[in-house]
């Protein structure tokens, strides 16, 4: 067995495309079968080198990777389109020659004539068949003229093109609604529909598992197959990736693509699992599963034919799952340029890296994406007491008796402490709890406030011994100066008083 991704070199990875990527890569890895691919760039006014590399870094970062390709090579190269132009050629020239294609000198204008005339008469805007009724005499003496013609395909009249897709079941077209579609531009370069049926044959590819989109062009390229004496692979139609709105998936419902999802901070393990689940299910229950066992369960036949909507939440939900069970490390560089977006510019080393890493899980665990990391590691890099003391209702709670006394408390605990662990900060809590005899909320929120600046964050038996860690870094960590938790809450209590005052 063999398979294939096709993509269109043209922009970035749509999720949707990436699924079929994925359905495809399942497939193979699930099955033992070879997975190819195959670079789509015929198109030379849309297809960019940038776009190609872009698809192959999503692909990669989604996990995926392939048997024979462009970047690897294989058996049945090249796998550029736009590396074999020559193949295409002479299969056209073999249609040419047993009258099962024919030239098309139509002018643009001319088409576009037909079609307003077909579309005003009810008749379907299809090829109107004025070259194919050229003798060869005539398209000789045109071409002799310099004409520079199409190259058209000859669609067999008043026949059923019927194939069982692996998805959807039987399909029937009938061949006379089917216009006789360009096999070659005037140009030279081949058209998608004949393109892709002699790369599918010439690759041995014996499973063609594509969107949905592609569904209306299969029965042109079976009788393609045909006419060149191939054998036609088995078909498999996905429905397509949709909007909330069930229209399909596009820059109006927000993003689409890979690297706007990666952007935003998702993981790649998140999306892979969370595409996968989109038309197909592992079964027994289970949805978040590593991408082994997923392709281990996978099968053409569990794929669904019902269109699946592109659920946000869910793949947040996804998302929350592996970040974690994420390796802390990886997560601290991953979080690197939301750090910079956020304005906390850092070079860390590999101390910083540790201490970044020690941190993380404390935001990681309480996050949709990697994106927010920042935010709720924000009391570890900005700390203003007098910033936070301009909220009024703080400054309220702040001039109740016990919360007063929980903060001069803490200052005098702290001047004479160490740096705080987990456990030197239980103390000295529990020591500020006997002095001023505040227990529970009473206790700790005024400690959150003073030592974080924020009434609201991570864990504090997280948060201040992360504080007090970064505090005692060097400045060649490569992490933004970090105010200790003694200094913190001695500037709180210099800030309350003249607030007080
Ligand atoms: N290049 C086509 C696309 O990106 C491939 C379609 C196919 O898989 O046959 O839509």
């Amino acid at each position: 067995m063999r398979v294939r991704f096709a993509p269109s070199p043209t922009g970035q990875l749509h999720v949707g495309n990436a699924r079929t990527a994925l359905f495809n890569w399942l497939l193979a890895r699930g099955s033992g079968a070879s997975f190819i691919l195959r670079i789509e760039d015929t198109d030379a006014e849309r297809s960019t080198k940038e776009s190609e590399a872009a698809i192959v870094r999503d692909l990669r970062w989604l996990g995926l990777d392939w048997d024979e390709g462009p970047d690897i090579g294989g058996a049945h190269g090249p796998y550029r389109q736009s590396e074999r132009l020559h193949l295409y050629g002479s299969y056209a020239a073999e249609l040419l020659t047993a009258e099962a294609a024919y030239y098309c000198f139509c002018s643009t204008t001319q088409l576009d004539a037909d079609r307003q005339d077909a579309l005003a008469n009810g008749r379907p805007a299809r090829y109107a068949g004025t070259c194919r009724r050229l003798s060869r005499e005539q398209a000789a003496a045109r071409l002799a003229g310099g004409e520079r013609p199409a190259i058209r395909f000859r669609v067999p009249e008043a026949r059923d093109v019927v194939f069982t897709d692996a998805v959807r079941g039987d399909v029937r077209f009938q061949t006379d609604v089917i216009g006789d579609p360009v096999i070659v531009r005037a140009d030279g370069t081949p058209a998608y529909n004949f393109a892709v049926v002699v790369d599918d044959a010439l690759m041995a590819v014996t499973h063609v598992v594509r969107g949905e989109d592609h569904i209306s062009n299969t029965p042109r390229q079976i009788l393609l197959y045909e006419a060149l004496g191939f054998t036609p692979p088995t078909f498999a139609h996905l429905s397509l990736v949709m909007g909330p709105d069930h229209s399909p998936l596009s820059k109006r419902h927000g993003a689409t693509s890979v690297a706007e999802f990666r952007a935003k901070g998702y993981l790649p393990e998140a999306l892979v699992n969370y595409l996968a689940l989109i038309g197909w299910s592992p079964g027994g229950g289970d949805e978040l599963l590593p991408i082994e066992e997923l392709a281990r369960r996978f099968s053409l036949e569990g794929v669904g034919h019902s269109a699946g909507v592109f659920d946000e939440e869910k793949l947040a939900w996804a998302n929350r799952h592996y970040l974690k069970m994420a390796d802390p490390a990886r997560l601290a560089e991953l979080a690197l340029p939301y750090f910079k977006e956020a304005g906390v510019l850092m070079a860390p080393n590999d101390r910083g890296l540790q201490f970044l890493a020690s941190a993380i899980g404390m935001a990681s665990a309480s996050v949709d994406r990697l994106s927010q990391v920042p935010a709720r590691l924000a009391f570890l890099f900005h700390y203003d007491a007098a910033a936070a003391l301009a909220d009024e209702r703080l400054v309220a709670e702040m001039r109740e008796e016990g919360t007063r006394g929980v903060v001069a408390a803490l200052a005098e605990e702290l001047a004479a402490a160490p740096r705080l662990d987990r456990e030197k900060f239980r103390e000295i809590a529990n020591r500020v709890k006997v002095r001023t005899s505040q227990k529970g909320k009473a206790l700790f929120h005024p400690i959150r406030v003073v030592l974080t600046g924020r009434a609201e964050g991570p864990e504090l038996d997280l948060a201040v011994p992360a504080i007090d860690l970064g505090a005692e870094l060097p400045a060649s960590a490569g992490i933004p100066k970090i105010v200790g938790n003694r200094e913190r809450a001695a500037a709180f209590a210099r800030a309350l008083e003249e607030t007080l005052r």
